[in-house]
């Protein structure tokens, strides 16, 4: 591993720290702690952490002696200087003559001594950094070091790569016990580079910030040298089977990992998939010794909170057998939940019994032949389980090559994913509505497509917007979350519909809602339009409904967990308008087609409901056409757009608001919501 010191860029950061009153030592500080966190073989996604002793002048006036340590979980690649909560060093020192402190009394000290009393909570690190009399000290669980110490004999083999540099500490969950031990064991042993914590990473020390990284990636570097030296090739059977596409795989991965609420009817608990099949993943997969190592542990503790202990490990999706995958996946996603319960209660009862059970369901499941998802409640979780196992099968790989790969005890995994301070790296968030619900809305470009986007993005949901304008799609993605995804979809194409679906299914793992909304006006007197433009407004405003439903019910069917469907039918199938049957008379078969699903798949848990709205400013009711109509009737356009009982104009937002109602409302089905201000004439009958 190379070091990434540049002078020039370390002196830049310097000077723009200095702009804002950050004095070289902090902004070195945040330079190298940036140079580690951006390297995924050294830290990820919260992990590690890195400190700064100095002084500064309280309000009194006073020069304290202070420890500046990266705030608990946050990421080092992106740290600002509020990133590093400065604490009182001396009351933390004094702490060492206790033999032992509940966490809440440490956190309690830790936040009094706080020199700013709104700064983040200091890292659950903070009390080995503390007791170690160094300046600059860095924390990380590099993936190398790792290879070394997950082992049986890791003291050995440490001993071994790195000579007196770095003592031993043996495992111990991290926290003040952790911290007590380390001091101990460096003035006993008095290292010149750092320690090594079994089972868990590394610490190097240095007096000043380039030291303690250097000091860092040169360790690293023996460490990969001594994985280089005496690694051996391991057994890999690349078995060449037909394997069945990620897009027919991933829902039934999906609906295994869900958990029915028993508390509420035709709820389900749901995670959002992330899927990887890089060449170093499917290797993995394919190991003779898959079980084994799939059984092994994590690689550091504090992954444990993001991919739970072990992975869910599944039978190979073969070509043409897709109902037994189902099966295997259903039973082996059932063994796990209740494995893990079992775990937590057996756990829970050695630890005094007052533990809150998380949900049962795997954060990783290993699908050999194919690939590996991560699993969260949200996108973004999923893609930082999917990183995180990615992390731990390059770390078992390692060790295994040089010996055996072994992880902390099951007990001492608990009582990491337990801990109630590791638990507060993730955030202690009311969860949305629609959380762990993946939502497809067609016409998403539109008026009325774009605000339902928004408002189930808002509810939480992950959204797939679908639109025969891809740019103008992605436009409006791009005002959402990261995670939205603009798709092209022409729903008049069969191919164009499967197609997007299957990309649906590959990016987030299935679908749970659709909103089928893509629809265009035509005009003309019935008994006189030509039937070509009566068959192309059924082909889009009756077909692609039609198309987007069978697409979508054919992977919730596969889930198993329901579904909804929300169709956006309009006062044309109620209320026909004179002139305008080639679109009134499709829609009113929409209404129908609603119907229908809701009838056909009521059983298995799919809903089907629809919104009648009128009069909503969009592509189909152009400001043009609001203007032209106004004037015939001698309206402003104010009035016209108001024209209904309640005198209100009606929004896209109006709209989006009665589809989330509609998604959320589990009891309903074969519904029609009127969005319309109220016109008497309108009313479903
Ligand atoms: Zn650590």
């Amino acid at each position: 591993m190379k070091s990434g010191w540049a002078e020039h860029d370390a002196q830049a950061l310097v000077a723009r720290c200095a702009k804002s009153g950050i004095d070289h030592e902090l902004a070195l500080r945040i330079y190298t702690t940036r140079l580690l966190g951006r390297d995924p073989a050294l830290v990820l996604h919260g992990g590690g952490n890195t400190s700064l002793k100095t002084r500064l002048r309280d309000r009194f006036g006073e020069e304290v002696e202070i420890l500046r340590i990266k705030a608990s979980g946050a990421e080092m690649a992106a740290i600002e200087a509020e990133g590093f909560p400065a604490v009182r060093l001396a009351p933390l020192r004094k702490l060492r003559g206790l033999e032992a402190i509940a966490d809440p009394d440490l956190v309690a000290i830790e936040r009094a001594n706080l020199i700013d009393p709104t700064a983040p909570n200091p890292s659950v690190e903070i009390m080995l950094h503390a007791f170690l009399p160094h300046k600059f000290i860095d924390h990380t669980h590099a993936r190398a070091v790792l290879r070394i110490i997950d082992q049986p004999d890791g003291e050995e083999r440490s001993a071994d790569a790195f000579g007196g540099r770095l003592a031993f500490v043996p495992y111990l969950m991290p926290g003040f016990a952790l911290a007590r031990k380390a001091i101990d064991i460096f003035e006993r042993t008095r290292p010149s580079d750092g320690l090594i914590l079994s089972k868990h990473g590394i610490v190097t020390f240095g007096e000043n910030a380039r030291e303690a990284y250097e000091r860092m990636i040169e360790m690293v570097t023996l460490a990969e040298d001594f994985v280089e030296r005496n690694g051996k090739s391991v057994a890999i059977a690349r078995r060449a089977s037909e394997i069945t596409p990620i897009a027919a795989v991933a829902p039934i991965v999906r609906g295994a990992c869900s958990q029915k609420n028993e508390k509420t009817e035709g709820a389900w608990r749901r995670l959002v998939l992330e899927f990887r099949s890089r060449a170093a993943v499917l290797d993995f997969l394919d190991r003779t010794d898959l079980g084994r190592v799939s059984e092994a542990g994590v690689a550091t503790p504090d992954h444990t909170i993001r991919t739970k202990n072990w992975p869910l490990l599944l039978p190979r999706p073969k070509m043409g057998k897709l109902d037994d995958f189902a099966r295997a996946a259903r039973e082996a996603a059932g063994k796990f939940a209740a494995r893990y319960h079992d775990y937590f209660e057996r756990h829970n009862r050695r630890v005094g019994g007052d533990r809150r059970e998380l949900d049962p369901l795997p954060r990783v499941a290993l699908v050999p032949g194919l690939g590996m998802f991560g699993l969260g409640r949200t996108k973004h979780d999923a893609a930082i389980a999917a990183d995180i196992a990615e992390e731990w099968m390059a770390v078992v790989d390692g060790a295994e090559r040089i010996g055996r790969f072994e992880s902390i005890s099951e007990a001492e995994m608990f009582d990491c994913e337990y801990w109630p301070l590791e638990q507060a790296k993730l955030g202690f968030t009311t969860e949305r509505p629609l959380a762990g619900q993946i939502v497809a809305v067609t016409g998403a470009a539109g008026a009325i497509g774009a605000a339902t986007a928004k408002a189930f993005a808002a509810a939480g949901a992950e959204v797939a917007l679908l639109d025969v304008d891809l740019a103008a799609a992605a436009d409006k993605a791009s005002a959402l979350a990261g995670t939205a995804l603009p798709l092209r979809c022409d729903v008049t194409d069969a191919a164009s519909v499967q197609a997007a679906f299957e990309e649906i299914a590959a990016r987030f793992g299935g679908v749970d809602i659709v909103v089928s909304n893509a629809g265009a006006a035509w005009q003309g007197r019935i008994g006189e339009v030509e039937e070509a433009t009566l068959r192309q407004s059924f082909e889009l405003n009756f077909y692609g409904h039609q198309r987007v439903a069978q697409a979508a019910v054919r992977i919730m069917q596969a889930q198993g967990t329901g579904g909804c469907l929300l169709f956006n039918v309009s006062k044309q199938a109620v209320n026909p308008g004179p002139d305008f049957g080639p679109y009134g008379v499709p829609k009113a078969a929409l209404l129908a087609l609603m119907r229908q699903y809701a009838l056909d798949y009521g059983a298995d848990g799919i809903r089907a409901n629809a919104v009648n709205a009128d009069r909503i400013r969009s592509g189909l009711l152009t400001r043009e056409m609001i203007a032209s109509r106004a004037k015939a009737r001698g309206l402003s356009e104010k009035d016209y757009m108001s024209g209904n009982l309640l005198g209100r104009e009606v929004t896209a937002e109006d709209v989006a608001q009665a589809f989330l109602h509609q998604a959320l409302a589990l009891k309903t089905t074969a519904d029609v919501t009127t969005v319309d201000g109220g016109n008497i004439a309108a009313a479903m009958r």
